[in-house]
């Protein structure tokens, strides 16, 4: 079913805190729009940030976190929420209680699935596999790690389906090299792969098999670097088929998503949303 998409899109990036403006641009006929709200390198910050904190005061946290989702749930009919890694290290929480409360938080939320950050692995992997198993109440993707001869084989997929009204969303995830970012000792057997090579090949499969309306990467890679190596942008320049690039890892604060275009000359929005819960990302697609 090719129907012809039209996306009419607007985006924009909501600081934590702040409520949501009615968005009377999107109110209009369209026939289905898709809400995508994403969060990326929460690092265990449950709570605000001190009010003495230099830079933060008294901002983030899951209490606003929570607010403007409830927010934009009820202003959207089909909203998708989505993490991109590194949900763990960063205060006592984590220390103490080993990734529970910030998963537990996440199945609360609502959300539909994550990626591996390279501090997802902070506790080592028979230890994440524990908290996936027993705690995790979404999905987890990754397509560049060979994970067969680790204790997360099975636990993390290269694909993830959804479903939001009529519309079909293929979600796949990309991580970082984890040599020189994640302990040997820790991430032994995960053998890395082309991020470029291994998103497209997933990527054909959501569109060309599976037919999905909208294809979705979360990506922990970072969001761009002066040098050649590989980031968002140049995965958003070097593939074709992503209609949106959720990333991580380089805790990039944008005032909006930007428009980049892929390697047929198609758009693809790119986008990341600071971290530590400070911001909660949003993308709203629309459908004609
Ligand atoms: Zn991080």
């Amino acid at each position: 079913m090719p129907t012809r998409r039209q996306f009419l899109r607007n985006s924009a990036i909501l600081a934590g805190g702040a409520l949501l403006t009615p968005d009377e641009l999107w109110a209009a006929r369209a026939e289905q729009s898709l809400m995508i709200l994403h969060t990326n390198d929460f690092h265990s910050r449950l709570d605000s940030f001190p009010d003495n904190h230099p830079k933060y005061a008294g901002q983030g946290g899951i209490a606003r976190l929570k607010t403007l989702m409830d927010e934009a749930r009820s202003k959207n009919e089909h909203c998708l929420l989505l993490d991109c890694g590194d949900v763990f290290q960063g205060t006592p929480y984590f220390n103490r209680f080993g990734g529970v409360p910030e998963y537990k938080w996440m199945n609360m939320a609502g959300y539909e699935a994550t990626t591996l950050g390279n501090h997802d692995f902070d506790m080592g992997m028979e230890h994440l596999a524990g908290l996936i198993r027993n705690h995790a109440r979404f999905g987890f993707v990754n397509c560049n790690y060979g994970l067969v001869n680790t204790p997360l084989n099975t636990l993390i997929q290269p694909r993830h389906l959804v479903k939001k009204g009529r519309l079909k969303i293929g979600i796949t995830g990309v991580g970082v090299n984890p040599e020189g970012l994640i302990p040997a000792d820790l991430c032994r057997g995960v053998v890395y792969k082309d991020p470029v090579k291994s998103v497209q090949e997933q990527v054909d499969i959501l569109r060309n098999k599976e037919k999905c309306d909208v294809v979705v990467v979360l990506s922990h890679v970072g969001f761009e670097y002066p040098g050649n190596q590989i980031s968002d942008r140049r995965l958003a320049a070097e593939t074709h088929g992503i209609d949106v690039i959720l990333g991580g890892h380089t805790h990039t604060f944008l005032e909006a998503p930007i428009n980049a275009v892929n390697k047929k000359n198609s758009p693809v929005i790119v986008s990341q949303a600071g971290w530590a819960g400070l911001q909660l990302g949003h993308i709203k697609l629309s459908f004609k």
